[in-house]
């Protein structure tokens, strides 16, 4: 009998679950995958204005899971560029190497200040906070409280809109386990590394030719080559999702058309997990729906800017620190990517802030974005003031960044148990597990998803997908 599948979103996780689903023979599948979106991606997509490509944030592809980088391979085999990692940091107009390099440091602090550094460091370790339930109390335990204010504190605000203290641990130990104060000092040492005992940040990463969409372009044509029952239908999007006689229900909006009804065996949601439930017509605690309603997601958005001069900056990204503007990172698009940007005497970027939905920022008319990102990029000094900026876009992306505040913490176990007793439904990649997943997690939640069908068990547990592994970005030399 033929099963039917939906699943929900064609970012990676939904993607990779389809095309895992696609190459299987065992099973005789119909699978529908439904995307709001006019193109796939989620917010992997590039964006494309005019020949200029644009990457939502600036997306690395590197994994620790050999099956994700199998799949990247074989879906792009010719335009899987390998591209070297620069990243600075930008803070009080200075530039800081990233990772950071010790004569750097030095000569950009002083000595007075890096005594007071390694001063700060010592009390610390002394006099540690008891408790490390908070991001502040994390860092400042590992790195003392100097170095947290002058490294960590002003963009981790800035990415999340709230303070430090606010944000849990669980996310700082997710992102920066295993970095120490020594061994950020060690890495910062031009030391010669034997074995294995230092730990360095990997400083090679893949990237697609037109960026990460490329990737996401090219898997949903061979999910749709590898069976003919396998759909990608883009502007559609899930409304309601009713639970009857063991089959799902699925009302879906398609532009243009009426209200699409159809009946599905199984759903592999990675829609974020909020709205998911908020939609569903199924037995759902009152408690329950409460805590979805009240999850909180970061948005984000990039201006999108093409100057009229060739680009200087020799960085793929850069952090920027400094309080007083509020651009949170810049991506230099023509070190990502030369084709990405159509005439090479030319400099793109993607100038990105962190926001809120319906922020003083997210608000902003498109015109004023534009202006506020080259006149602070000008102010930083990033952008030469003779520089004529000739094109201005606004992307916006609205669930971008799950929240780790306390009310998560302290509401999300119970959540994660009701979702786990919903019947025939998995949950999987970033806003739809509301989990810090990167495109490797979020593919392998995928490709787990599928293989769970398959085999007619739920088996697979896609929550321990990045869970107690070590740091992704370090690699042992
Ligand atoms: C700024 C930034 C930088 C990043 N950099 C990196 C990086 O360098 N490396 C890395 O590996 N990862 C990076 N990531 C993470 C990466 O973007 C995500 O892990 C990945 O895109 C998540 O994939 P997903 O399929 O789970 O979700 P998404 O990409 O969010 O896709 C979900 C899809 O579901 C669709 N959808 C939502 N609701 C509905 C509905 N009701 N009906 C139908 N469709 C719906 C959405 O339109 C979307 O297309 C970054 C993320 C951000 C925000």
């Amino acid at each position: 009998m033929t099963k039917k599948i939906l699943i929900i979103g064609a970012g990676p996780a939904g993607l990779a679950c389809a095309h895992e689903l696609s190459v299987n023979k065992t099973k005789d599948l119909n699978v529908d995958v439904i995307e709001m979106a006019g193109q796939v991606g989620g917010i992997s997509k590039t964006i494309e204005f005019d020949g200029y490509y644009y990457d939502l944030g600036g997306h690395r592809f590197f994994s620790k899971i050999n099956e994700v980088n199998e799949l990247w391979k074989k879906t792009l085999p010719n335009d899987f560029l390998v591209r070297e990692r620069l990243s600075r940091i930008y803070y009080n107009n200075q530039f800081y190497n990233y990772p950071l390099q010790i004569k750097n440091v030095l000569l950009n602090l002083g000595m007075v200040e890096s005594f007071l550094i390694l001063l700060s460091f010592i009390k610390a370790k002394i006099f540690p906070f008891k408790e490390e339930n908070n991001f502040e109390q994390w860092v400042t335990n590992r790195f003392g409280s100097r170095l947290y204010k002058t490294f960590f504190k002003t963009y981790t605000e800035k990415v999340w809109g709230i303070p430090c203290k606010q944000i849990q641990a669980e996310w700082v130990a997710q992102r920066i386990k295993n970095l120490s104060f020594v061994s950020a000092i060690l890495n910062a040492l031009p030391l010669k590394r034997k074995g294995n005992k230092i730990k360095t940040l990997i400083t090679k990463f893949n990237y697609p030719r037109y960026g990460p969409g490329m990737m996401y372009e090219a898997m949903a044509k061979n999910i749709e080559k590898n069976n003919k029952n396998f759909k990608v239908n883009l502007n559609s999007e899930l409304v309601k999702l009713d639970y009857k006689n063991k089959k799902w229900i699925a009302t879906i909006k398609q532009k243009g058309s009426k209200l699409l009804v159809k009946e599905y065996d199984e759903i592999v949601s990675t829609m974020p997990i909020s709205s998911l439930i908020l939609s569903m017509n199924y037995d759902i605690p009152e408690d329950i729906k409460e805590i979805a309603a009240k999850l909180k997601y970061r948005a984000f958005l990039v201006v999108c800017l093409v100057f009229n001069k060739p680009n200087k900056l020799k960085d793929n990204w850069i952090y920027i620190h400094e309080k007083s503007v509020k651009l949170g990172r810049l991506q230099v698009l023509n070190n990502w990517s030369p084709f990405m940007v159509k005439n090479k005497n030319y400099s793109s970027y993607g100038a990105e802030y962190f926001c809120s939905e319906g922020d003083e920022i997210w608000t902003k008319p498109d015109k004023e974005l534009v202006e506020l990102a080259v006149k602070e990029l000008k102010l930083c000094g990033l952008v030469p003031k003779d520089y004529e900026c000739i094109k201005g876009n606004v992307v916006y992306a609205k669930k971008t960044y799950p929240v780790y505040d306390e009310f998560y913490r302290d509401n999300m176990p119970k959540f994660i148990e009701f979702v786990k007793t919903i019947p025939k439904l998995q949950v999987a990649g970033r806003c739809g597990m509301f989990k810090y997943n990167n495109m490797d997690h979020s593919i392998y939640t995928g490709l787990l998803a599928a293989r769970n069908i398959i085999l007619e068990h739920h088996k697979y547990d896609l929550w321990s997908v990045n869970q107690d592994e070590e740091y992704h970005e370090i690699k042992k030399e």
